[in-house]
């Protein structure tokens, strides 16, 4: 018996209902966490924040067997965005952000090179997500909560089923995300935190766009920016 059967038995008994694939890569000049989430039975995935190295991220894609259908950016940061091209060519998918992030990501390159770096330009996306969307990814939703602060548009994606979320560069292990570029707001910052993202429960696992993954629950209790 292949491990495959087993799932589909275990599956048929009502004992999971799917297996997720759920992977992170460090990519790029800021060492930016890429994840790459999929719904293992169904052999489909999409991928957050390809934000440099594509040929690392496309070798463990087809590693992995997984049909990506999506591209998706928590915000317009090139360190989230520098592969954006790469991948969308490679994989022949859309990318997709929220709406006030369109405009920063038609300037990456520009943005790039002011810190010095040389990236392309992302293609423009195939569509917006805004709050409260559930994106499929299989028998995987993601539920897209607009928690600016960080930037104007600016998302995290809720895994319910699997008590974890993705919040890009909005709250970090023991720290938050900066407030002083172009459309930042501290206060905004704090208020999607608290308000959009503790309420979530303790228990949540937090993914954060860089450094090491967290909980909620540690966050609302140790993290002296809170
Ligand atoms: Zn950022
Ligand atoms: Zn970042």
């Amino acid at each position: 018996v292949c491990p495959i059967q087993v799932v589909a038995i275990l599956i048929i008994l009502g004992m999971i209902s799917c297996i997720m694939i759920f992977k992170s890569f460090e990519v790029g000049f800021l060492r930016t966490n890429c994840y790459l989430i999929g719904d293992e039975l169904a052999g489909e995935g999409v991928l957050i924040d390809p934000g440099g190295d594509p040929e690392l991220i496309i070798d463990a894609i087809r590693k992995l067997g997984v049909k990506v259908t999506q591209i998706i950016n928590t915000h317009a940061h090139f360190d989230h965005t520098a592969a954006n091209r790469a991948l969308s060519q490679a994989l022949g998918v859309g990318i997709f952000i929220h709406a006030k992030e369109v405009d920063a990501l038609s300037r990456i390159s520009g943005s790039a090179l002011l810190w010095g770096f040389h990236i392309e330009d992302s293609p423009p996306p195939s569509g917006t997500i805004e709050e409260g969307e559930n994106i499929k990814v299989g028998d995987i939703l993601l539920r897209s909560i607009h928690t600016p602060g960080h930037s104007e548009g600016s998302l995290s994606f809720f895994i319910e089923s699997h008590a974890k979320v993705i919040v890009g560069d909005t709250l970090f292990h023991g720290g938050i995300g900066r407030t002083d570029f172009p459309g930042g707001s501290y206060p905004q910052l704090i208020k999607s935190i608290k308000e959009k993202l503790f309420v979530l429960g303790d228990e949540i696992e937090v993914y954060p766009g860089h450094g090491p993954p967290t909980t909620l629950g540690w966050e609302r209790n140790h993290n002296p920016f809170l």
